[in-house]
């Protein structure tokens, strides 16, 4: 570039002014790339940028060749004389319109071309004038850009269909969970029935292993009616989702402690709470059964004669967070994920009653309310559940 200024500032001190001088320094110096061509699309001239992208030396080589004489793919010169045509056919230009073109190396480059038809002085269009900037740098980003919308666009659409499948599935389980309850119950109750009336009516006729066993069936039943009761509310936290209000979560949890009196009574426990005053938007139903669930706990998993449960909060920036502990009989670290599943239990059932459905459903209010739920314990030190609340929940 800078001999070729050098050459212009020649031309200029020695006058040399001639038109077709000052003509082709520009040509060949501006950053586009410039073509003329006949009516037949035969190629007359073009600036010394075109020569060089088709593979030429000098702007002059290209006098008397076509596009098929080019590196140009074939589907491009077809394209290129198709547009020749129109443009020369019409008598109007083309302006700004992309179109692709191989180089000689085989790279493909992408252009921004305007073509122009020529006239004579009789105004008859005798070819066309032709010039191109390149645009494969934004060109590829654009065309990455549609790729990446295409993979986003077909994600989404398998999303939607998971998500359908996945509120079909729950559908389905509650549904499924509806029959087992109500199908259950009925057999359930016909042998509870039978049973207390063999118990009142013969019971003396039974030695004490027989009357063993038949307490064994009453326990049985009421396991399996609670057990099918745990499974419908279960699936009911997927398929009905609720809505969320403000709700004073002091008063939440003295109704659950008034609810449980009788048993809390009975263990001689505990309780103290600190809770917001704040009201916090939630689902107050299903915050009374997880704190439910997680005092119940707190009482059945302990051997203390004095069972404490103290429950606490801490505001942070986007949740709520609370923690229960309680000093009951620890639950061992590895089982960190395993006791958040349906019907997972630690203990025997003699030692501890219990459906093993408690801690899932606790998880899954959680979840609803956009937070987490875990815990730390030891067997000297008993249980700290901890759980999280969104504080900006918005109903769906
Ligand atoms: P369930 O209480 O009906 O057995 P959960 O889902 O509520 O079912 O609890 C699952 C298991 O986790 C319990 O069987 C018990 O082994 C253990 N667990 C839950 N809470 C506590 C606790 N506070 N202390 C010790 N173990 C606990």
């Amino acid at each position: 570039m800078s001999d070729n200024l050098n050459t212009i500032k020649e031309v200029v001190n020695k006058k040399f002014l001639g038109t077709d001088q000052i003509h082709n320094l520009v040509m060949d110096n501006i950053p586009a790339y410039v073509f003329w061509k006949d009516r037949e699309s035969v190629y007359l001239g073009c600036n010394l940028n075109f020569a060089i992208a088709a593979g030429l030396t000098k702007p002059e080589e290209i006098i008397g060749k076509t596009d098929y004489d080019l590196s140009w793919t074939r589907q491009e010169s077809d394209s290129y004389r198709t547009v020749d045509k129109k443009v020369m056919d019409s008598g109007i230009s083309e302006l700004d319109f992309e179109e692709s073109q191989t180089t000689p190396s085989g790279q493909t480059k992408w252009l921004k071309t305007t073509k122009i038809p020529l006239f004579n002085s009789h105004k008859e269009v005798i070819g066309i004038l032709g010039t191109y900037e390149e645009i494969t740098k934004r060109k590829e980003i654009e065309l990455e850009l549609i790729r990446n919308a295409e993979i986003l666009k077909k994600t989404n659409e398998n999303l939607k269909d998971s998500n359908f499948n996945l509120e079909q599935a729950n559908i389905d389980l509650e549904h499924f969970s509806y029959a087992t309850y109500h199908d259950l119950q009925e057999p359930l109750k016909v042998i509870e029935g039978f049973t207390n009336l063999i118990k009142s009516k013969y019971i003396d006729q039974f030695d004490k292993d027989g009357q063993e066993y038949l307490n064994f069936i009453t326990e049985g039943v009421n396991r399996m009616s609670k057990l099918t009761k745990g499974m419908l509310s279960y699936s009911k936290l997927d398929t009905d989702k609720g809505i969320f209000e403000l709700a004073d979560f002091n008063k939440i949890v003295n109704q659950v402690i008034l609810d449980l009196k009788p048993r809390i009574e009975e263990s001689g426990a505990n309780i103290t709470y600190n809770l917001p005053n704040e009201q916090i938007k939630c689902q107050s139903n299903r915050i009374g059964l997880l704190f439910s669930n997680l005092i119940t706990n707190g009482l059945k998993f302990n051997k203390s004669n004095n069972p404490l449960i103290t429950i606490n909060f801490e505001e942070q920036e986007n949740h709520w967070l609370f923690t229960l502990s309680d000093n009951g009989i620890g639950i061992e670290e590895n089982y960190k994920d395993l006791i958040f599943r349906p019907f997972k239990r630690l203990n025997t059932r003699s030692d501890f009653p219990g459906s093993g459905i408690g801690l899932s459903i606790c998880k899954r209010i959680v979840n609803l309310h956009q937070g987490e739920i875990w815990f730390n314990s030891s067997e000297q030190d008993g249980t700290v559940f901890h759980f999280t609340i969104k504080k900006s929940i918005v109903n769906k």
